[in-house]
């Protein structure tokens, strides 16, 4: 069973950073582990998670603490054995030689990061709009900025970075500059928001939604959005969806 390599690491207010070592596993960005949080029958629903970064075959995930399965894990210490179902769901689309633009917000930067890398390995130009409340849950500034050309903070409160909403900043970027692609991931209401500003333009994006999973593997049908293709399940047809198919009032019924 894949091992935690360390205790699990608090990086900001109620976050937790957890690396996880499997035998061998190819993840690509965007996808996600469902995970066993608790080590007897409750809860019983796995518990869904973005890849935060990947090296080899070290996944790891960023853990907002906000109930019982996440409470669990934030707990777990280095050689704790974890149940996890890895990976699940489509990714990003993995852009070459693009401007890229990938807005995120509060624990949704986390399937972002390793995301940003890849697409700088491709010869992406990264710029980077990274969403808070409030600076106490910022997490893995550094590593954020690092994997990026340009990156920007906000904070609704100003207490870290611009002061202001994530979307906001998107505005003022996307009248300044052109991109060839972007992608969101954050709260619903944001996404939205940040959708209303991308569609108009020349430019194709995606988001990646967290709406609420049963099984997480296509079964029950539970996670199912609706979009211009019809209902589609959020954990084997997503989390990952062309930003301009989703039908907003369908997910935000189920956020
Ligand atoms: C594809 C996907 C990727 C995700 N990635 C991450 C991640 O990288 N890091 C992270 O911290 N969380 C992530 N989440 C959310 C995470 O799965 C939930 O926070 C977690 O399942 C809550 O478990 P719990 O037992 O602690 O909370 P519960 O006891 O089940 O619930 C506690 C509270 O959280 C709310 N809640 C539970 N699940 C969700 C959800 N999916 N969306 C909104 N509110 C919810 C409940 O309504 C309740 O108010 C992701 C979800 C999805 C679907």
């Amino acid at each position: 069973m894949p091992v935690l390599t360390e205790d699990a690491r608090a990086v900001a207010r109620d976050h937790y950073l957890l690396s996880i070592a499997f035998d061998a596993i190819d993840a690509a960005p965007g996808q996600f582990v469902n995970i066993k949080a608790g080590s007897n029958a409750d809860p019983l629903l796995r518990r869904p998670f973005s890849i935060y970064d990947r090296a080899g075959s070290v996944l790891e995930i960023v853990v907002r603490v906000v109930g019982r399965g996440t409470a669990w894990l934030s707990g777990c210490r280095a050689g704790a054995d974890i149940d996890v179902l890895a990976p699940l769901g489509r990714g990003f689309t993995l852009a070459e030689d693009k401007r890229a633009l990938i807005v995120g917000g509060g624990v949704g930067n986390a399937p972002l990061q390793y995301l940003a890398r890849e697409l700088r390995a491709r010869a992406c130009r990264v710029t980077y709009l990274y969403g808070a409340a409030s600076g106490e849950f910022v997490y893995c500034e550094d590593a954020f900025r690092a994997a990026s050309d340009d990156f920007l903070l906000t904070t609704d409160d100003g207490s870290a970075g611009r002061r202001g909403r994530i979307t906001d900043a998107l505005a003022e970027v996307l009248a300044e500059r052109a991109f060839d692609i972007a992608y969101v991931c954050g709260p619903t209401p944001m996404m939205r928001a940040a959708a209303a500003l991308l569609a108009p333009r020349d430019i194709a994006f995606e988001l990646s939604v967290e709406n609420y999973f049963g099984c997480g593997i296509g079964v029950c049908s539970g996670c199912s959005i609706g979009t211009t293709d019809g209902l589609r399940r959020a954990c084997v047809d997503g989390p990952v969806f062309d930003g301009r198919a989703i039908h907003w009032e369908s997910l935000e019924a189920q956020s």
